[in-house]
């Protein structure tokens, strides 16, 4: 574990790159950054990969085995920026393969160090990579599987496969109602990920997570007088504050007198009356509230047996409204027949020690809750960020239904053909592509050495089960075993591995085309600065 944020990622020498030296040593000082980013991810990698404790500056630490996560939180250095940025993509928010990203591109830039060194040009390496992982993108397709989008079991195991080793074991309950979630609130193919809400309860194991088809609202029923619960409801929801109106006259009257007070608050309990006529009428049974619902108001209706639950959360209101096919309004005078939403029950319930509003049995296939438990807050939390990326994974999966094996089985297998491969290219480029392939088999190797096995034996003995025909066999991430991934469960998108192996390249590129960066303060030395202008800066000497 690592205890401290942000870490410095520096070079032997403690060079960041500098505004005055040579190309060569600005660019090994940020091969030797963004080797050390990988290898402090690395460390993650697969079912037995290690958490780290990310404490920021209030003193907060949060435990996580998300590749993402640390690279956000923990690396304090452009270049460790540069990774992050470009491994996390932005066009969905898939997070999966994040780790895998920064690992590749931390080795692909230790190998091209190593040609640097041999005299090949940046350029050369960049291109030689480039050829590879295009080659590398054609291979993994030789090896993926097209899957139904609505094959659950399938679907259960991609999930499984992403959350493995962060908060769930591959038995566990979660990644099957991760995929009856992403099921129910898909139409054709297209996923709202934003229809499934995630809430944490601490203080129980998480096998006693469960999926709803409802909405939890953070807030108890309104009064001791209000029934616990309804059933068959007809909801009403509202984002106002329910009450009637001031005065219940017309402005510009003076109140000067008793009697006047007394007629207000007669016209204030005629309105409070044909409130509460109004919705009884509409045969609502549940009255959910946004703002405040006035007292008079909330006792009235509670004797009418509605349950009533107030100042509900704005984003709770507009899932709500949803679930049930009500729409949101700002006064009961507004509220018609069309308006009314539906649900089997709404009733309170105790969550983890907290009392809140459960609506369950929606009329709408359009949303989705996942409750997830976990002992402590902690376990909870790690559980909510990787039940996050197991939902983009099935999403992902449903997108472009198609499957390959994980446990470094396709990385193995690349790297094999990509040698066979390099012999068509000219020496140089030749040498890159070898680079790539060599780089490929960290992820192999790793998962071999976070099971507990020599990642050089795990790795040789891998290859030659593959090389004997075996092309889909990859490591047991928890034994360090040789397995067939695919019969074992262990299985990822083809979407997320192609884009692994495809930016990885593409962030070694980036850094090793910076040749200089300028530290993030730097003071001008009036000494050293020649008589046309600074020394250094971008792009120089
Ligand atoms: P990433 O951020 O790249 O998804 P992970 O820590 O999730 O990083 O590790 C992903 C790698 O672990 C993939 O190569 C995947 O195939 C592999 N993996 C996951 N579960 C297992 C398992 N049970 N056995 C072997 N490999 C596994
Ligand atoms: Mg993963």
């Amino acid at each position: 574990m690592v205890g401290r944020t942000p870490q410095d990622i520096t070079a032997d020498d403690g060079t960041v790159g500098s505004s005055g030296s040579d190309q060569r040593s600005v660019q090994m000082a940020n091969i030797a950054a963004g080797k050390a980013v990988g290898e402090l991810v690395r460390t993650t990698l697969g079912p037995r990969g290690l958490d780290k404790l990310l404490v920021d500056d209030d003193g907060m630490g949060i435990v996580t085995n998300n590749g993402a996560s640390i690279l956000r939180e923990m690396v304090d250095h452009p270049i460790g920026d540069i990774i992050a940025d470009l491994s996390v993509s932005h066009e969905d928010g898939v997070r999966d393969g994040t780790t895998t990203t920064a690992v590749l591109a931390g080795r692909l830039l230790g190998e091209a160090e190593t040609l640097i060194e041999r005299d090949i040009h940046p350029t050369t390496i960049a291109r030689g990579y480039r050829a590879a992982a295009e080659r590398a993108g054609e291979i993994l397709d030789e090896h993926a599987t097209v899957i139904e989008p609505s094959d659950t079991e399938r679907l259960t195991s991609l999930a499984a496969t992403s959350m493995s080793g962060k908060g769930t074991m591959k038995e566990d309950v979660v990644p099957s109602l991760v995929v009856e979630a992403v099921q129910r609130v898909r139409t054709d193919g297209d996923v709202d990920r934003d229809a499934i809400r995630i809430e944490k309860i601490t203080g129980a194991p998480v096998d006693n997570s469960v999926m709803m088809d409802g909405v939890i609202l953070d807030q108890e029923r309104a009064d001791s007088v209000t029934p616990y619960r309804v059933e068959d409801a007809t909801i009403a929801v509202f984002d106002k504050d329910i009450e009637p109106r001031e005065s219940g006259l017309e402005l510009d009257v003076d109140v000067t007198t008793p009697s006047d007070v007394a007629r207000i608050q007669e016209n204030q309990r005629a309105e409070i009356v044909s409130i509460v006529d109004h919705l009884d009428d509409l045969g609502v049974d549940a009255v959910i509230g946004g703002e405040n619902i006035a007292e008079e108001l909330r006792e009235r209706l509670a004797k009418r047996g509605m349950y009533v639950v107030r100042r509900v959360h704005d984003d709770e209101i507009a899932h709500l409204a949803k679930a049930t096919g009500a729409n949101v309004k700002g006064t009961v005078r507004e509220l018609s027949a069309d308006d009314l939403g539906y649900a089997e029950i709404v009733e309170e319930t105790d969550l983890g020690g907290e009392l809140q509003t459960r609506v369950q049995g929606c009329a709408t296939e359009t949303t989705a809750t996942l409750v997830l438990y976990g002992s402590t807050r902690d376990v909870v939390d790690e559980l909510h960020r990787a039940v996050k990326d197991a939902i983009s994974v099935v999403s992902c999966a449903i997108d472009e239904p198609k499957i390959i094996p994980g446990g470094g089985a396709p990385e193995t297998a690349i790297a094999l053909r990509l040698h066979q491969y390099a012999k068509e290219f000219d020496s140089r480029e030749q040498l890159a592509i070898e680079a790539y392939a060599n780089a490929l088999e960290v992820v192999p190797s790793t998962l071999a050495e976070n099971a507990g096995v020599d990642p050089i034996l795990g790795l040789v003995n891998l290859r030659a089960v593959q090389s004997n025909g075996d092309t889909l066999a990859g490591i047991d991430g928890e034994t360090g075993e040789i397995i067939d991934p695919v019969e074992a469960g262990i299985i990822e998108p083809f979407s997320v591995k192609l884009r692994s192996i495809t930016t990885a390249p593409q962030v070694a590129e980036t850094i090793l085309r910076i040749d200089d960066f300028l530290p993030m303060s730097f003071e001008i030395d009036e000494d050293k600065l020649p008589a046309n202008g600074p020394a250094g800066g971008m792009g120089a000497p």
